[in-house]
């Protein structure tokens, strides 16, 4: 399958999958207009719709794809069933779309009933990582958007994490500002803002490289519980991870 991403409003990726008899899956549609265009210009047939959770820049877009396509399923958790939602899923289901396995894993925090989709190599993990950095808590807690970080950390290590914004150029500024001195922020800090010049795309990105990058997933690393050191004493990797949030949400 290739992967394809779809800019939609200011910052949002939608993915799609094509297969080699160009019949594809979209995730996370907010917005109809740029994915009819792309399957028009493209010949591509949409078969499935995947949801990662409800918020309206990655529902949007259902009803009028939809509309055009009644044949499409749409694949998402509780919480989208009034958002065009045909199949509701859940966590440790494993579901079969032209002919890809998928794993459906619950990753609460963003919201309460976000799950993420999983096709090695592809990881659709909505709002919940970004390259660099993590999804606000708009309904869950730090410690539930912890676990859902370990849960992504335990795929292999060449998954690519399709996020759904390009937040990266922004989540590496934080990251410099808590690790200054750190070389593989600092490589990875100057990369994103030369591609981010051009205005390309800084995404997908592999979890190999996010391990080394990302701060939400480096709570067990020396140099960051140093910094915390610094000013609290936190003994828990969800209690750094917190930490980390909530500098984040004042950055
Ligand atoms: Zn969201």
């Amino acid at each position: 399958m290739n992967l394809i991403s779809i800019p939609a409003f200011q910052d949002n990726y939608i993915w799609v999958l094509v297969g080699d008899d160009k019949r594809c899956i979209v995730v996370d549609p907010g917005d109809a207009a740029p994915v009819l265009q792309a399957i028009e210009e493209n010949g591509w047939q949409p078969e499935a719709i995947l949801l990662t959770h409800h918020h309206h820049d990655h529902v949007g877009g259902v009803p009028a794809l939809r509309a055009k396509f009644p044949h499409l399923v749409v694949y998402g958790p509780q919480e989208t069933q009034d958002k065009g939602t045909t199949r509701v899923v859940e966590d440790g289901e494993k579901i079969l779309i032209l002919g890809y396995d998928f794993s459906v894993f619950a990753t609460p925090g963003h919201t309460s009933g976000h799950i993420s989709f999983f096709s090695f190599p592809y990881l659709f993990c909505g709002d919940t990582m970004f390259s660099g950095g993590c999804g606000r808590l708009f309904e869950g807690t730090p410690t539930q958007m912890y676990q859902s970080f370990q849960r992504i950390n335990a795929l292999p290590e060449d998954t690519l994490v399709c996020c759904a914004h390009e937040y990266t150029l922004a989540n590496m500024k934080f990251a410099l500002s808590i690790l200054p001195d750190d070389p593989a922020i600092q490589d990875y800090y100057h990369k994103v803002n030369e591609l981010r010049v051009k205005k390309q795309n800084t995404l997908p990105v592999i979890l190999k490289n996010e391990r080394k990058i990302n701060l939400f997933l480096r709570t067990d690393d020396i140099d960051l519980i140093n910094k915390i050191n610094q000013e609290t004493n936190l003994q828990q990797p969800e209690e750094r991870f917190a930490w980390l949030r909530s500098k984040k949400d004042d950055f």
